[in-house]
């Protein structure tokens, strides 16, 4: 970076930066200002966004009605306690959900993470069997690859690499992380572990047709039905973590439906406030919740973050889901995938590519022994893309708006520069 904003210098050294190894790792881009599907750098220049912050920007930044949504709660309560008090923007979002998410998902917990909304999900799981009388039930079945988030709990059910399992053994609890089953072979043998384990366990969990952050790896819809049976047959509850698949990423609203399952319980964030706000929601059917309801207070769910239901984050989850409604957002999901098949596909034969996947609006290059991530990062900026390897991946999951021109400039860079990557690798 050649020109640095003054307020880079000095507050950059107070900060601690996410995932990163901050002794060697270059620091990262200033920007001034988003808008659409640009990102306004300090310096001036403007990147076309491939990440959607984090997966969660859908309608890109800044859209004007979901500002105004805010803007007006803003005004008149940005925030109250949810507990003992209720307020409108809460419970017509709850029901709102409800109305949208497949099968009997009609009870809503609000949180303001992903990861929190995981935790509240697994306490559910737990609970629903303790309060049942069935206590043996203490274990989790998760898969390899998954990613849930950075808390304890949801770490524990992660990939055993990405959730740090060998660092933290001891204050992880132990769950089983089993393949993802996809043959009939597989099937068999996920089978005979189920047969062997079930009973000790309250749930699979699961991120329907694409495990995100675990490396974009993705599954067909006939997988997730004989999945979600498979638990079914054996009892377990089943636990979708539509955090990142959930809002049309996949091509429909939720992943879940392509699959025509109904999970017992399903988690949201990520694109819930388009982008905008902090909020998650865990949804349970009514048989969780009314295993909930007794005389006895300690069969109640223990739980109650403090910015719980946030008006402004209602509200911009209110905005974001007329914005479902009014535009055609899943037809423009349709059209990128369908751009992203065809723009990414020249890859699949370049030296060391080792899988090209589209699904909906995420395309992914997987690359062999790939460890310039910073290289790529600072390449894709040159180009005027903002694109973020991670892993052995490079993808681009961009707003759902993006126009063809833009969408072309990150499919481009990414066709460039893994092509050069792919020259250098062939050379040495
Ligand atoms: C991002 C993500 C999470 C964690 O959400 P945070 O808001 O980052 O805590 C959990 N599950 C999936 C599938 C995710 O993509």
């Amino acid at each position: 970076m050649t020109d640095q904003p003054d307020w880079f210098a000095d507050g950059f050294k107070h900060v601690w930066l996410p995932y990163t190894q901050m002794q060697t790792t270059p620091p990262p881009v200033p920007v001034a200002a988003t808008d659409g599907v640009f990102i306004t750098l300090s310096d001036g220049r403007r990147l076309v966004d491939g990440v959607s912050s984090w997966w969660t920007a859908c309608h890109g930044y800044n859209h004007p009605h979901i500002r105004e949504a805010v803007a007006e709660q803003l005004g008149r309560m940005p925030h109250v306690m949810f507990g003992g008090l209720a307020h409108e923007p809460a419970l017509t979002l709850a029901q709102r959900l409800s109305a949208l998410l497949p099968g009997d998902l009609s009870r809503v917990f609000f949180s303001e993470s992903g990861s929190v909304s995981v935790e509240i999900a697994m306490k559910m799981a737990l609970q629903f069997w303790i309060n049942n009388g069935e206590t043996r039930r203490r274990k989790f079945i998760g898969f390899e690859y998954a990613y849930h988030g950075d808390t304890i709990g949801a770490m524990s059910v992660c990939d055993p690499e990405e959730g740090m399992h060998a660092l933290f053994s001891g204050l992880l609890p132990e769950q089983h992380i089993v393949p993802l089953p996809r043959t009939n072979d597989e099937f068999v043998r996920f089978e005979t572990f189920l047969g062997e384990h079930a009973a000790g366990c309250a749930a699979i969990i699961i991120e329907p047709l694409v495990q995100g952050a675990g490396g974009m790896k993705m599954h067909t819809p006939e997988t997730l039905a004989r999945l979600h049976q498979t638990a079914k047959r054996h009892n377990l509850l089943v636990i979708v973590d539509e955090i990142m698949t959930g809002f049309g990423r996949t091509g429909s609203l939720f992943a879940s439906e392509q699959a025509g399952i109904a999970p017992d319980i399903v988690t949201l964030s990520k694109a819930l406030t388009g982008g905008t706000m902090a909020l998650a929601a865990t949804v349970a059917t009514n048989t969780i919740f009314d295993a909930f309801l007794s005389e006895d207070p300690e069969a109640a769910l223990m739980h109650g973050p403090t910015y719980m239901a946030n008006p402004l984050a209602c509200a911009a989850a209110h905005a974001s889901l007329d914005l479902f409604e009014r535009e055609p957002r899943l037809d423009q999901v349709s059209s990128i995938e369908k751009h992203l098949r065809e723009a990414l596909e020249p890859c699949r034969d370049m030296a060391g590519v080792v899988d090209v996947r589209v699904k909906g609006a995420i395309g992914t290059v997987q690359l062999q022994d790939f460890t310039d991530h910073d290289a790529f990062k600072a390449a894709f900026v040159e180009k005027g893309v903002w694109i973020r390897p991670f892993g052995d991946i490079v993808y681009v999951m961009p707003p759902f708006i993006i126009e063809e021109r833009e969408l072309a400039c990150l499919t481009g860079a990414m066709c460039e520069i893994v092509g050069d990557w792919s020259v250098r690798r062939s050379e040495s």
